[in-house]
């Protein structure tokens, strides 16, 4: 299962919880894991509360861990700050699976990092169990 999300901006943080557990929910897994993957070198996925004040604060910690710079990888196509985050933030999480529901906590929710956009970009949703 897969969908894709359309962003806007060059950098974004989009919650994509809804989307998640609309895709999870077709494979009819009780028990198991559920894996959020974005198959791209520039986006990541976290989890964690979802808010402006918080998704400023998650973007400016990016800048501040990878300001611009006199990166190798810009010399090809002038987006290493954008890889270096996608490295930083990994691009899935694994979300345990309980009586058919995602185990995620009250203020969790699946966010998709965008570090190069705006670009359509695929999110993989696999759920695994029984
Ligand atoms: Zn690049």
């Amino acid at each position: 299962m897969e969908f894709t999300i359309r962003t806007s901006k060059d950098r974004d943080l989009l919650d994509v919880t809804e989307e998640v557990l609309r895709a999870a929910s077709k494979g009819g897994v009780k028990d198991g894991t559920c894996l959020v993957y974005v198959p791209h070198a520039t986006a990541g996925i976290i989890v964690n509360e979802f808010e402006p004040n918080i998704a400023h604060d998650f973007t400016q910690m990016f800048e501040r861990l990878f300001p611009p710079g006199d990166y190798r990888h810009n010399m090809i196509d002038d987006n290493a700050q954008a890889h270096l985050k996608s490295g930083f933030v990994g691009p899935g999480v694994s979300i345990p699976v309980t009586a058919g529901r995602l185990d995620l906590g009250t203020w969790q929710r699946i966010i998709l990092c965008e570090f190069d956009g705006p670009r359509e970009r695929r999110v993989i949703v696999k759920v695994v169990g029984k």
